[in-house]
């Protein structure tokens, strides 16, 4: 994951405003529901902005804007399309500090964590700059006298976008940036704990960029109201979901049963161990165990979740990695150098408070911890930690971590794929034929040697296998998944038919 973006620029406009309306049919409206979503800093519990939420009614006139919007941006030349996510890309880097700034604000991200998801996002938007251009159909042979086989490769129509918390500007960006240069149009739900960052401030930047009315429609509402019919409604044709396992599989269900079947693109929770071998570079090693498990508080879904150290250099490692965890700065996330910054609410705050009683119960030794004050949380490291505990088997989503001793690298490997997810996964080892082998023995989509597991680059396929998800993000793989193909066959001569 990359950190730099030498195009950066200060902001010129005026910061945008007016976030307690709901984006839909290129109008910013007032939501009609009589909940309200309040949403606070979670840093310190500042109110941001208050929102009323938006009705199922309002939910069918995204979705029918959407499918009126779709027919005429189909319609439009590759330049054009290419030409929004161009200009989409000025914008961005001409409210680069706004965007960092809301992402601290909003989400508790740290400065580090925000400068490395403004960056992915950018590069998602540039990479799909470049998708209109890339859309190549095909001419086939036929078995039959006199025809020809045309592949067109199509936009799907209308896509809805269902995104979580943790980095909501990529996540969704990394969705809607490839749907809408590929001709489609989005029904986007933002998660609840962040619809500025993750929807309403794209809105605002694709807005400005010259986004067509209606191809953009971004609805914040209760799970409860809109959450079901995001899903069932007549007009997507592909839900884009990314979130936990336990939603996006209620969401293939509802997908499925629903009128109109839909597909799927589910990019889910996941369970990825970091392998430190016993020829490592432990300083290496120490170093990445500690960006890849703290960063963002671990509340990502490619976070460290399990680190698991070959007996021979178990100590060496865990003395390591407890000292230089200690010198974390845990604290304000506007800080230039805090690490650590607050767990986005209390849910996911009290899972934590949970998970550590439940370490302690299990048995697991508990080397590092600290004072819970309000919503932050400092690092704790259990050691001792085997792969039947809890700290093992479930996502953690926090700054907590387990260490588990293996005796060689053969059970290094039973433990890392002891699990229900495959996303991503890392091994440390100075002997690459040893880690091309180890990383091709893991079962996931993604495995990083000498490196953490969190990385994300926008034209190398991003996903997961079993209950991390279905399908890929970025690059071709990204261009296929947002795109159908239609077969047209041309009868040239007159065919022989048997009657
Ligand atoms: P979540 O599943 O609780 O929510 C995700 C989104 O789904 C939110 O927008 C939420 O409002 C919405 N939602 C909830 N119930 C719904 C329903 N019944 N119908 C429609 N929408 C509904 O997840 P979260 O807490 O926001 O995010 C954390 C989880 O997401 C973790 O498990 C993490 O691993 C996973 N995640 C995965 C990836 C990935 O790329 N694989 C990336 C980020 C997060």
């Amino acid at each position: 994951m990359t950190t730099d973006n030498t195009n950066a620029k200060a902001s010129t406009s005026d910061a945008y405003s007016d976030f307690h309306l709901q984006y839909i049919a290129g109008e910013w409206q007032s939501g009609k529901d009589d909940s309200i979503n309040t949403n606070t800093n979670p840093y310190n519990g500042d109110p941001i902005v208050e929102i009323k939420q938006a009705t199922k009614d309002q939910l069918d006139e995204a979705y029918k804007a959407a499918v009126t919007a779709q027919a005429e941006w189909a319609q439009k030349t590759p330049a054009e399309r290419a030409g929004l996510m161009y200009k989409m890309v000025e914008v961005l880097d001409q409210r680069q500090d706004e965007i960092i700034d809301w992402l601290v604000k909003e989400s508790g991200s740290t400065r580090i964590k925000a400068m490395v998801e403004f960056s992915s996002a950018r590069a998602i938007t540039l990479e799909s700059a470049g998708f209109p251009n890339r859309v190549h159909g095909e001419i086939r042979s036929s078995k039959i006298p006199g025809k020809e086989n045309f592949v067109y490769r199509e936009p799907i129509g209308v896509i809805a976008v269902i995104s979580p918390w943790n980095f909501p500007f990529h996540l969704t960006q990394r969705s809607i940036a490839p749907a809408l240069a590929l001709g489609n149009a989005v029904v986007l739900k933002p998660a609840s704990d962040t619809p500025i960052t993750g929807g309403l401030l794209l809105a605002k930047i694709f807005e400005e960029a010259g986004l067509p009315k209606g191809l953009l429609n971004v609805v914040v509402g209760a799970g409860s109201e809109i959450g079901d019919a995001m899903v069932t409604h007549d007009a997507p044709r592909l839900v884009s979901f990314t979130g936990s396992t336990a939603v996006g599989k209620h969401i293939g269900e509802l997908a499925n049963s629903s009128d109109y079947i839909k597909k799927l693109a589910l990019e889910l929770g996941g369970n990825n161990p970091f392998v430190v071998l016993k020829d490592a570079n432990i300083e290496n090693a120490v170093k990445a165990a500690a960006f890849g498990k703290f960063l963002h508080q671990g509340q990502i879904c490619i976070a460290i979740n399990r680190i698991i150290v070959e007996d021979e250099i178990y100590d060496d490692f865990v003395e390591g990695f407890l000292a230089h965890v200690k010198t974390l700065k845990v604290g304000d996330p506007n800080h230039q150098d805090t690490a650590i910054g607050p767990i986005i609410n209390d849910k996911q705050l009290k899972s934590l408070k949970d998970k550590i009683a439940k370490a302690e119960d299990e048995g697991a030794k508990m080397i590092l911890s600290g004072e819970i004050k309000g919503q932050m949380v400092p690092p704790h490291i259990f050691i001792d930690v085997t792969s039947d505990m809890d700290l093992a088997r479930n996502e953690v989503f926090g700054p907590l971590v387990g260490i588990i001793r293996a005796k060689d690298e053969d059970e290094a490997l039973t433990i890392a794929n002891d699990t229900m997810y495959g996303l991503s996964s890392s091994v440390f080892t100075t002997d690459m034929a040893k880690g091309l082998r180890f990383a091709r023995g893991i079962k996931a989509g993604m495995t990083h040697i000498n490196d953490i597991t969190v990385n994300d680059e926008s034209n190398a396929p991003f996903g997961g296998e079993k209950n991390s998800g279905i399908g890929r993000f970025n690059g071709e793989w990204v261009l296929e998944e947002f795109t159908t193909l239609h077969w047209v066959s041309v009868q040239h001569t007159p065919r022989d038919y048997p009657f």
